[in-house]
């Protein structure tokens, strides 16, 4: 098996269902209860807390754990719209967000406030300058991503983010760093951000456990409300298994970053040699996240193509896996062209992808245009 969908989940590392298994057989006592189970589940939950900040650069008690992040960024987005949004009514993001972005972001435009999206120019470029102009002192809240989920982009976050704060610092600022979260360096501080959302699934943690980084004194109002844990921001019990496996999976990935990113930049530049030979379209930017490469086949069906590489035992997805054969609004925004955006399908490695999947990856391509495009030709009589 080839498994190249590695930006719409992971497989779940060692280290991380050791210790799911570890949480949830000996340390499975309720973080709230008073007794020493209780108390250590508790501890599993700092040490998890301790790992993940620390990987960001910022502090255990900024930590909110989530279902995933599309909790955090509608927790993000919401929450803080709700507190800081009374007086200042506007709010700004992006064309190629999330829809975990982008439907709270509608929600609260329906509410009353006032939406600016800011498009990618006709380079298929978010700019800083784009960017720090669609705020103004009434903005209360801009949230952007730092990696695009399917191209790979990634957008000058620390610069139009910094610039913000420095013009407007009163206006909150959120990133959804769901693919560049053990990708690429992040630390809270540079970003400029006062909220950061994280996913664990797509760093070979498990599926149902996300994180919220919250810088100290910025107030995030609730989405959920019961007992009160984490703080009461998000109450539930906190699913221990789920963010202890999380914080090993960080804990194993931090130091093996450089050498992974290495490897990705190397095999993205492989991929794109050897599918550019094989009649392939690369739409990723050569600046984009080495881990994320958008390609198309012309004539091709996305999904087509997609099934096609499935019964050889490559798996990649079509646009973004979130899309489900609905076309890409994200890669309209991008200025891909119909025809090319209804071909695209997306290659998302890991550190276990080689240089033989590619091979295989872009001789299965050279087979597809052969065969596929032949099948659908069109008689004309
Ligand atoms: N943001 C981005 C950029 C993503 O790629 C994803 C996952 N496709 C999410 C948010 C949502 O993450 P989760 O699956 O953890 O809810």
């Amino acid at each position: 098996m080839i498994y190249l969908d590695n930006a719409a989940t992971t497989k779940v590392c060692r280290e991380a269902a050791d210790a799911a298994y570890y949480a949830m057989t000996e340390v499975f006592g309720n973080p709230s209860s008073l007794h020493r189970l209780g108390i250590e589940a508790e501890k599993l939950i700092s040490f998890s807390k301790e790992i993940i900040s620390g990987a960001l650069g910022g502090q255990p008690s900024e930590i909110i754990f989530t279902s995933g992040a599309t909790e955090s960024n509608n927790l993000a987005i919401s929450g803080l719209a709700e507190n800081y949004g009374r007086r200042k009514k506007k709010i700004v993001t992006t064309a190629v967000e999330h829809p975990s972005v982008l439907e709270p972001m509608k929600k609260l435009a329906a509410k009353g406030y006032e939406l600016t999206v800011v498009e990618p120019d006709e380079n298929g470029e978010i700019t800083e300058e784009a960017l720090v102009s669609a705020v103004d002192g009434d903005t209360c809240l801009v949230s952007a991503m730092l990696v695009n989920n399917e191209t790979g982009y990634v957008l000058p976050i620390e610069r139009s983010f910094s610039r913000i704060k420095k013009l407007y610092p009163e206006c909150l600022t959120h990133c959804d760093c769901v693919q560049g979260f053990m990708k690429l360096p992040i630390r809270v501080k540079s970003l400029s951000a006062d909220a950061v959302s994280l996913s664990g699934h797509k760093i070979h943690a498990p599926k149902g456990v996300g994180a919220l980084w919250i810088k100290k004194g910025v107030r995030v109002a609730p989405n959920v409300f019961g007992g009160g844990q984490q703080s009461g921001i998000r109450s539930g019990t906190e699913p221990v298994p789920l963010i202890y496996a999380f914080a090993k999976a960080v804990e194993t990935l931090v130091p093996t970053l450089p050498q992974r990113y290495d490897h990705a930049s190397e095999i993205r530049d492989y991929a794109v040699k050897k599918l550019s030979e094989a009649g392939v379209l690369i739409n990723s930017k050569s600046s984009a996240s080495p881990y994320i490469l958008s390609v198309s086949l012309p004539q091709i069906k996305s999904e087509t193509l997609l099934h096609f590489l499935e019964s050889r035992d490559i798996y990649v997805s079509s646009g973004s896996a979130c899309s489900k054969g609905k076309k890409s609004e994200v890669l309209e925004a991008f200025r891909l062209l119909d025809g090319i955006i209804d071909s695209t399908v997306r290659i998302s490695t890991s550190f276990e992808t080689s240089k033989s999947d590619i091979d295989t990856l872009a001789e299965a391509f050279k087979e597809a245009s052969t065969t596929l495009v032949k099948s659908t030709k069109i008689r004309r009589v």
